[in-house]
């Protein structure tokens, strides 16, 4: 299936009733701020160059973030942290990700999330990550140039071994997740960890702008090699 066609049956997917529900009862109540625009509502598909090297992984779209504006990472504090981030470290065009209009292009980088809709807290179910998990293997296997993959947070990681165990005999206790952790996959592709980029982790300091910059410039040499 091409990444168009798949894109397509993403966004009309409904299967979970939660997130269903949740996405958009969020999109219609709105958040005071966004009050006089139009929410997205529905599932996000990934973003960038599908001929990257690079995938990124997180976890979810964010209430008003990727469920308001439509594009990943995109009109939120993760994104306002992420693309700092991104555009330091050459990844990006520029330091913003606000909306779709607003001219971002990702150098050599896909970004997207293991889970399509998003969960309430943040948490979804282990059934709603298997039952969106299909559309996941199916993005893996249609970026055909991919050589790394970064898991910014575990959720994503497990994602990323589940997509493997399907094609290999592997075993989750041999990929351990970290911060900056790395661990080379069967057909050879590199599978790095980063924290995700979440307010929580950074306003307790567990990520800040140097760690995560440091991070994907180490990425960046790891992919120029
Ligand atoms: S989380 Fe995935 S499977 Fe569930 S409704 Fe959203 S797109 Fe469909």
């Amino acid at each position: 299936m091409t990444l168009n066609k798949l894109n397509k049956s993403i966004i009309q997917c409904r299967k979970c009733n939660r997130l269903v529900h949740f996405r958009e009862k969020i999109a219609n109540e709105k958040r005071r701020q966004y009050f006089d625009q139009d929410y997205w509502g529905k599932p996000i598909t990934g973003y960038g160059d599908p001929s990257a090297k690079l995938l990124m992984v997180g976890l979810a779209p964010a209430a008003h973030g990727g469920n308001r504006t439509g594009r990943v990472f995109t009109g939120d504090k993760s994104a306002d942290f992420l693309f700092k981030c991104l555009y330091e470290s050459g990844f990006s065009n520029q330091p913003l990700s606000v909306n779709k209009n607003d001219g971002l292009k990702l150098n050599n980088l896909y970004l997207t999330t293991a889970l399509k809709c998003v969960p309430p807290e943040d948490k979804p179910t282990s059934n709603e990550l298997k039952t969106c998990f299909n559309f996941f293997s199916k993005e893996i296997s249609s970026l055909k140039n991919i050589t790394i993959i970064l898991a910014l947070g575990k959720i994503g990681h497990d994602a990323c071994i589940n997509y493997y165990k399907q094609y290999y005999d592997i075993k989750n206790k041999d990929y351990i997740f970290s911060h900056g952790s790395k661990n080379k996959l069967p057909d050879k592709k590199i599978l790095m960890g980063s924290y995700h980029p979440s307010p929580r982790n950074v306003n307790t300091g567990r990520i800040n702008k140097s760690k995560m910059v440091n991070l994907l410039k180490k990425v960046k040499k790891e992919l120029d090699n």
